[in-house]
């Protein structure tokens, strides 16, 4: 089996989605002691690259949709750490409400954000540099307004460059200004 990985930054590699069958996108970010692993996917071959993981692995889960999840119960991990509804559908992990971060020769900060797409998901801040956003980049026709702007503000607030969309083919990366004018463009966002 032949993986390609992809690197974002120094810091960061980047395992992208598939179709058949849905999987997302993974991402492994060394720290010193541990490796950080945001979201598992669901085929082999993101199992098998965070099996071959020599560190100790956390285990960070956007949301629980299964593409992104679907792997978890096939691996062993240090800490997992999940939003609330996550925890309600999977039954494990320590919940974050709010914002929790991580010191480990890198500055890690995993933050709830409110989102139409799918309520109680987590995104990950890597030293203030790049924001892992897995889903919040896509909604629906038909969204909850209130939800969209408690995202649209709480992606403002984030002090990053770039944010990292998952299941994307061209590129993954986009400027913070850009993707934030493209959600407010979708939304029809007056502000508030
Ligand atoms: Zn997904």
């Amino acid at each position: 089996m032949r993986i390609i990985m992809k690197m974002i930054g120094n810091y960061i590699k980047h395992l992208p989605a598939s179709n058949e069958p849905l999987s997302a996108d993974v991402y492994l970010i060394d720290g010193d002691k541990y490796c950080y692993v945001y979201d598992v996917g669901n085929n082999d071959e993101s199992l098998s690259i965070i099996e071959g993981i020599s560190k100790d692995k956390v285990i960070i889960l956007s949301h629980y949709h299964q593409d992104h999840v679907g792997n978890l119960d096939k691996l062993q991990f240090r800490e997992l750490y999940v939003g609330n509804l996550t925890y309600e559908t999977i039954g494990k992990g320590t919940v974050v409400e709010d914002s929790y971060m991580i010191h480990d020769g890198i500055t890690i900060e995993i933050k709830h954000c409110p989102s139409p797409h799918v309520s109680g998901s987590l995104i990950v801040t890597i030293n203030k540099e790049y924001t892992l956003i897995a889903d919040l980049y896509f909604t629906r026709q038909v969204y909850d307004t209130a939800l969209a702007s408690e995202m649209l503000n709480t992606l403002e607030s984030i002090d990053t460059k770039y944010f990292v969309v998952s299941h994307q083919v061209e590129t993954s990366i986009f400027e913070k200004e850009y993707l934030i004018s493209e959600l407010k463009e979708y939304f029809n966002y007056e502000g508030k």
